[in-house]
C-alpha cells in the first residue's frame, strides 16, 4: 500500500483571558471542516488546536477572582474543550502551555537560541536594556507606528514608558531570508493581500524581547532564573512542542512541516514573521502555509465585552443544532474577509437552506422510495464530477462556494422533482426512473457534505444505502 500523505493543521492557541466566542468559533470550525475533509480523502491528518495561558493578563485575571493562575488557567481551558466537542470539533491534540512537556521543551528550545548563532554570525538571542511604549492591555511594546494619536488603537490607551532588562531575539539578522521566502511563496501567506501585509510590515519589524523580568507566571529561562519567557516562544512554539520537538521526534517528523496555520489578523506579524525567525533558527522548516482571516463584526459593530455583542457558540448549538451552528457560520460570507454576521439572518437562513432546503428534500425521496416500495440500490463514492468541483473550492478555502455547489445540486433535484410531480404516478418502473437518480444525488451531496455537517451527513448516508429506504425523522425542524 503506497505511504498515506500526511496533513498537519492548527488553530491558534487561544489565549485563557478570554472565554470562547464565535470568533474563536469560527476559526476552530474552519480547521475542523479542513481536518475532517483531508481525511476522508485519505490523509493522515493530524489537527491541533489549544489554550495560551501564562502572561501577567492571566494572572491578574486569577486574582480577580481569587484563583491560583494555574486553577484559573484549568477552568478555562475545560471551558474551551467542552465548548469545542459541543461543536463536535475533531482535534488530534489539545495542548496548553501549562502543560508539564510543554513547559520543558520550551526550556529546551530556549537553549538551543541561547547557544545559536545568526546567519550573520550573532548570537540568536542577547540580553539587553529594553524602554519602551507598553500597552498593559496588549502586554506588548508598541512601536511609535502602531499609535493613534499617541494611544494604542486597540485599547484608545496611552501607552506606558517602560524600562527593563530583557532577553532579545535578533530579528533583524533574519528578515532578509524571510522576505525572499514569503516572496517566493516557499512559505505561502494567503490570501495574497495578507502577503502584502506581511512583506510591508517587514520594513518596520525590529529585534523583539522573549523575556520579562517583570512576569510572574511564566516559563522561567533556563539560563537566566531572574527572567521568565515572554509570550512568542512560549505561545508560537506550540506548534511543534505539540509534534513533541524537540524531547520526543516521532510525530514531529512525521507530521512537520505543518500544512497550514489558520488565525486572524491580529496576529499575522508574529506567524508571518516571527515565527519563521524562530524556526529558521532553530534549523527548521518552515511552514507550509498559513491563511489569515478577516475579524468579525456583529451586525455592524465591532465584537466587544462592553458592547455586550459576544456570541458564545454554545447559544447557536442550542438554538439550532451543532450541524446547522456549523453550516450557518461558513455558508454566509467567504472565508478570509472581514465579515459582518447579521444573526437575526440566522432563522431565515436556517430555515431556507436546511429546514425546507436539505431537510424537506430528504423527507420527500425517501417518504415516496418507502410509500412505493421501492427498490433503490445507490452507492457511495460516485459522481467525480460534483466532488471535483467541490474539491476546488475547498483546497482554494471557499467553503461558501463549496456548499453553494451542493445547495445547487439540491435545488436540481427539487426541480425535477417539482417538474415530474412523482406523488401521481403509479407506475413503479417510472417511478424508480425519477427517484433513483434523485437518491444518488442526495447520497452523493450527502457524502461531500460529511466535513460540514457531520451527524446530518451520516444520517442521511445510513437511511439511502440502508436495504430497504424507509421515510427519514426530520432532519432540521423549523424555526
Ligand atoms: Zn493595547
Amino acid at each position: 500500500m503506497p505511504k498515506k500523505q500526511k496533513y498537519y493543521i492548527t488553530t491558534p492557541i487561544y489565549y485563557v483571558n478570554d472565554k470562547p466566542h464565535i470568533g474563536h468559533a469560527y476559526t476552530t470550525v474552519v480547521g475542523d471542516v479542513l481536518a475532517r475533509w483531508k481525511r476522508q480523502n485519505g490523509f493522515d491528518v493530524f489537527y491541533l488546536t489549544g489554550t495560551d495561558e501564562h502572561g501577567s493578563k492571566v494572572a491578574a485575571a486569577a486574582q480577580a477572582e481569587n484563583k491560583s493562575p494555574q486553577k484559573f488557567c484549568d477552568e478555562i481551558a475545560e471551558i474551551y474543550k467542552i465548548k469545542w466537542q459541543n461543536l463536535n470539533i475533531s482535534n488530534d491534540y489539545f495542548i496548553r502551555t501549562t502543560d508539564k512537556d510543554h513547559i520543558e521543551r520550551v526550556k529546551q528550545i530556549f537553549s538551543q537560541l541561547k547557544n545559536g548563532q545568526t546567519p550573520k554570525g550573532n548570537d540568536v538571542i542577547y540580553k539587553d536594556n529594553y524602554q519602551g511604549l507598553y500597552c498593559t492591555g496588549c502586554e506588548k511594546f508598541l512601536t511609535e507606528k502602531e499609535l493613534v494619536n499617541g494611544q494604542c488603537p486597540d485599547h484608545n490607551k496611552k501607552p506606558e514608558a517602560l524600562k527593563e532588562k530583557n532577553y532579545f531575539f535578533r530579528l533583524s539578522d533574519y528578515k532578509e531570508i524571510i522576505r525572499e521566502k514569503i516572496a517566493n511563496d516557499e512559505f505561502q501567506i494567503l490570501p495574497v493581500s495578507r502577503k502584502n501585509e506581511a512583506l510591508s510590515l517587514l520594513d518596520f519589524v525590529d529585534d523583539f524581547s522573549v523575556s520579562r523580568e517583570s512576569v510572574a507566571w511564566g516559563i522561567e529561562l533556563p539560563f537566566d532564573q531572574t527572567q521568565k519567557s515572554y509570550v512568542w516562544v512560549d505561545a508560537l512554539s506550540n506548534y511543534i512542542t505539540a509534534l513533541g520537538y524537540p524531547s520526543d521526534l516521532k510525530l514531529f517528523k512525521k507530521f512537520w512541516p505543518v500544512d497550514v496555520h489558520l488565525m486572524a489578523q491580529d496576529i499575522l506579524k508574529f506567524h508571518t514573521i516571527y515565527w519563521p525567525a524562530m524556526l529558521i533558527a532553530l534549523g527548521l522548516p518552515l511552514p507550509k502555509s498559513e491563511y489569515i482571516h478577516g475579524f468579525f463584526t456583529i451586525d455592524g459593530q465591532k465584537m466587544g465585552k462592553s458592547r455586550g455583542n459576544v456570541i458564545d457558540p454554545d447559544e447557536l448549538v442550542s438554538k439550532y443544532g451543532v450541524d446547522a451552528t456549523r453550516y450557518l457560520l461558513l455558508s454566509q460570507f467567504s472565508f478570509g474577509q472581514e465579515a459582518d454576521i447579521r444573526v437575526e439572518r440566522f432563522p431565515e437562513k436556517y430555515n431556507a437552506d436546511l429546514a425546507n432546503g436539505l431537510g424537506n428534500l430528504v423527507a420527500r425521496v425517501t417518504t415516496l422510495i418507502e410509500k412505493n416500495k421501492l427498490k433503490i440500490i445507490i452507492k457511495q463514492g460516485g459522481d467525480t464530477k460534483l466532488k471535483k468541483e467541490f474539491d476546488q473550492k475547498m483546497s482554494n478555502y471557499r467553503f461558501d462556494e463549496a456548499l453553494k455547489i451542493l445547495w445547487a445540486e439540491l435545488r436540481k433535484c427539487d426541480e425535477i422533482i417539482t417538474n415530474t410531480q412523482p406523488w401521481k404516478i403509479t407506475d413503479h418502473e417510472e417511478l424508480k426512473k425519477i427517484l433513483a437518480p434523485i437518491a444518488q444525488d442526495l447520497l452523493n451531496v450527502a457524502d461531500l457534505l460529511q466535513p460540514f455537517m457531520p451527524q446530518t451527513a451520516e444520517k442521511i448516508i445510513k437511511i439511502l444505502t440502508a436495504d430497504k429506504i424507509k421515510k427519514a425523522q426530520a432532519l432540521f425542524p423549523r424555526i
